[in-house]
């Protein structure tokens, strides 16, 4: 049964479920029940002819796993690179889909998203600092590109053990060009040194977008989908022990779960293999004081994991 595509199917579903359980995919939690892969077979299996069924679990698989944008250009730094603008797209064209790939190149083009070797610490600030400049070129959201004073890439130290990532610029991120300062930024800080008895200087703080949505709405998903890659790239360099999202938007871009808060509290997830965890942002405790006890006790369960003692106060 080599080459018929049900029984392929059925082996890339297990063998991405196991992988993902060895904590080798970033596959959103709920998403790969066993279970859940028996009523399509047989759905597909009544429904399509098998040429196309391949073609089906491509577009089934692509947007649960998250590849960069592309591959870090680390044999070209510190020179600057000069890119050559893309190609204008062919608006007139027909899109066609590319054939499914044979079963072996797909597990290839998966895993290849977790192949980045690990950056030396003396390389990432450098490295950073070329995709902080690419970021501050970038005009893939018309209207943000439009309208920011400037991009918002980072704060913190590229060796961080602990990554910090929130929603998107504010008024004040946007003047700054700094994530998290003014008020929400006043009350990551005092999480940071009253709470968990570490520095700004000690963490990695970063967004889901760099750019700063007018009035500060809520990020579309289009704006979110155009900006994830420079985040999942940040993670790739600095590699931390810990991620923690604050808020739904980075919940939304990185964990794809549309649950509500209360349901993904003192949990924890995986994001590109690392340990990833999820509480309130500071913004909403500003706004909700009464919810700054659950966030401490979310602090406390991050803390107990990087075996961090809270500071006597
Ligand atoms: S939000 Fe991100 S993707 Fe959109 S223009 Fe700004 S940097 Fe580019």
């Amino acid at each position: 049964m080599e080459n018929d595509p049900i029984d392929a199917w059925r082996q890339l579903k297990t063998h991405l479920e196991s992988l993902r359980r060895a904590g080798l995919l970033d596959v959103p939690v709920g998403t790969w029940d066993p279970s859940d892969f028996v009523e399509p077979v047989a759905r597909f299996e009544a429904e399509h002819e098998p040429e196309t069924i391949l073609t089906e679990v491509v577009a089934t698989v692509e947007p649960s796993v998250r590849i960069p944008i592309k591959p870090l250009e680390t044999d070209l730094i510190p020179e600057v690179v000069e890119r050559k603008p893309a190609p204008a797209p062919n608006r007139s064209a027909r899109p066609v889909r590319p054939p499914a790939p044979p079963v072996s190149s797909m597990f290839g083009t998966y895993l290849k998203a977790f192949e980045n070797p690990v950056t030396p610490q003396n390389d990432r600030l450098p490295i950073l600092k070329l995709l902080a400049a690419e970021v501050a070129a970038c005009e893939r959201c018309p209207e943000l590109a439009s309208t920011r004073t400037q991009t918002v890439f980072d704060s913190g130290t590229p060796t961080a053990r602990l990554m910090f990532i929130g929603e998107a610029p504010g008024e004040d991120e946007d003047l700054q060009g700094e994530p998290f300062v003014g008020r929400a930024g006043k009350l990551v800080t005092d999480m940071l040194t009253k709470g968990m008895g570490l520095s700004r200087s000690e963490v990695y703080i970063a967004n889901v977008l760099k750019c700063r949505p007018p009035e500060n709405r809520v990020p579309t998903n289009p704006e979110m989908a155009n900006c994830v890659g420079y985040l999942d790239r940040q993670i790739d360099i600095v590699r931390p022990e810990f991620i923690c999202l604050l808020g739904k938007t980075a919940v939304t871009a990185l964990l794809q779960s549309a649950l509500p808060m209360k349901s993904l509290r003192q949990r924890w997830f995986r994001y590109r293999n690392i340990p990833t965890m999820v509480t309130y942002h500071p913004a909403y405790l500003l706004r909700s004081p009464s919810f700054k006890k659950e966030a401490w006790e979310d602090l406390k369960m991050l803390m107990k994991e990087m075996g961090i003692v809270p500071p006597a106060n």
